[in-house]
């Protein structure tokens, strides 16, 4: 019978690499709580209108990424292509919005229909952050110099770049956008299809077009910095002030713009050439409509996404995997002959003892050499032999795998100190 294989772009994470995995939600998570961001979780799941309007219709997402499907009560429900309509959905309906303040992260999987390649992928993994209650400049300087400690914690941080642009408010977006559509309008012919096709459904996308020749055509453009407001360009100003005083270097890139609509003002990406064309890690913006676009008060908020395959591609590229990741055990109990019962009360007398250790207990008996063997296979830095005899003289042997060192048989009483010794604690 055929096999059943895995979803296209839908990957297994298998025990070889989750531990980079966890290494680096280990770091993002512990660096939220050093800022003081709350976690949130919300369903992969919700209503399909909830992302038309939470996204806009006329975003590659909504029209022609997203899993969208029909519960058994006729109900379109769609798997989330991102975070940010979910987590003001949640906040809205338990009420965290009104007349307060709020930092907030997730992380999960998203589901996009995409043409799987190398950091692209139909579920992939994002890490989120949400600030709600803020209007000025300085969160999205935290934000920034939170993201950019970040990098420097996972020792990437030579390797990428801060991109910050503005999109000013959505009156100046409206009058620009019509300007770029004039100019573009005339010279329609030299645009690639997909940028004529978005002249009419969303022009600012053209502007982070790939195609050359596209982005020839743009050098003759309006600019959208020219017809921002004197309040965006002093928001803006405010930033690019708070983000020197701290140190972060950044480019200002006016042809920014981000696939979502609901952004305003500040817009950002920390992109790296390391990872050819999907080379974006984060990214994110101010989106001050949106909560009032989704039935709220007006709220303004700012937040970012990072992709967790991306970052961990980079990870792999750039060779900073930290080492001992991959190596699951510290000690190992191997119990030849009848002694299992032993064996296993003192494995759990040393995970008691040392449990910042990692132990594993031997399993499905046979010979002396085979379980030294499967030791070994595990990365241990120790086994623990409990033979028949030690058994009965209520002694252990350790034996060091990774050393020289002489295997000692000691008195079970002295192991914790032996291997508090073994293992320099
Ligand atoms: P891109 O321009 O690469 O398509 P995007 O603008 O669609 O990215 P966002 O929606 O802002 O991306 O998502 C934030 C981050 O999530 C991206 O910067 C990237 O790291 C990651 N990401 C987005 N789409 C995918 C995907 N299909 N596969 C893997 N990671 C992704
Ligand atoms: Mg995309």
């Amino acid at each position: 019978m055929k096999k059943i294989q895995s979803v296209k772009g839908m990957n297994d994470l298998l025990p070889s690499d989750s531990p980079l995995w966890q290494h680096v939600e280990a770091i993002v998570s512990d660096l939220l709580i050093r800022y003081g961001y709350g976690e949130i979780r919300f369903p992969i799941v919700e209503s399909t209108d909830l992302f038309k309007r939470g996204i806009g219709e006329a975003t590659d997402i909504i029209e022609k990424e997203m899993y969208t499907f029909s519960d058994r009560n006729g109900d379109s429900l769609s798997m989330r292509p991102e975070g940010t309509a979910s987590c003001v959905r949640a906040c809205e309906q338990h009420g965290l919005l009104y007349n307060q303040t709020q930092r907030l992260w997730y992380q999960g999987p998203m589901f996009r229909y995409e043409r799987p390649q190398k950091g692209r992928l139909r579920q992939f993994h994002q890490i989120g952050i949400e600030t709600f209650g803020f209007s000025d400049a300085d969160i999205e300087a935290e934000l920034l110099c939170l993201t950019a400690r970040l990098w420097r914690e996972l020792g990437i941080s030579e390797y990428v770049t801060l991109q910050i642009n503005s999109l000013g408010t959505s009156e100046a977006r409206q009058q620009y956008r019509d300007a770029l559509v004039t100019y573009l309008e005339q010279r329609k012919e030299e645009l690639d299809a997909d940028s004529q096709r978005r002249l009419t459904t969303n022009p600012l996308r053209i502007l982070d077009s790939k195609v050359p020749a596209t982005q020839a055509l743009l050098n003759d453009a309006p600019v959208l910095s020219d017809y921002l407001s004197d309040e965006s360009k002093a928001h803006f100003e405010e930033l690019t002030c708070l983000l020197t005083a701290a140190g972060i270097a950044y480019e200002l890139n006016p042809r920014l713009v981000r696939g979502l609509d609901y952004y305003s003002n500040t817009v950002f990406e920390w992109v790296t050439t390391h990872l050819g064309a999907q080379g974006t890690v984060c990214a994110g913006g101010r989106y001050d409509s949106l909560v009032e676009q989704l039935g709220g008060r007006p709220t303004p908020a700012f937040g970012c996404a990072m992709g967790i395959e991306r970052l961990v591609l980079l990870l792999t590229e750039l060779n900073a995997v930290p080492s001992g990741l991959d190596q699951p055990v510290d000690i190992y109990v191997a119990a030849v002959g009848d002694v299992k019962a032993k064996a296993f009360a003192l494995a759990e007398q040393v995970r008691d003892a040392m449990p910042f250790l990692r132990v594993q207990s031997h399993c499905g008996g046979g010979s002396f050499k085979n379980q030294l063997k499967r030791a070994d296979k595990t990365g241990a830095t120790v086994a623990l032999i409990l033979g028949e005899i030690e058994a009965a003289n209520e002694q252990v042997t350790i034996k060091h795998l990774r050393t020289d060192a002489e295997q000692q048989t000691v008195m079970q009483t002295e192991l914790i100190s032996k291997l508090q010794a073994a293992f320099e604690l």
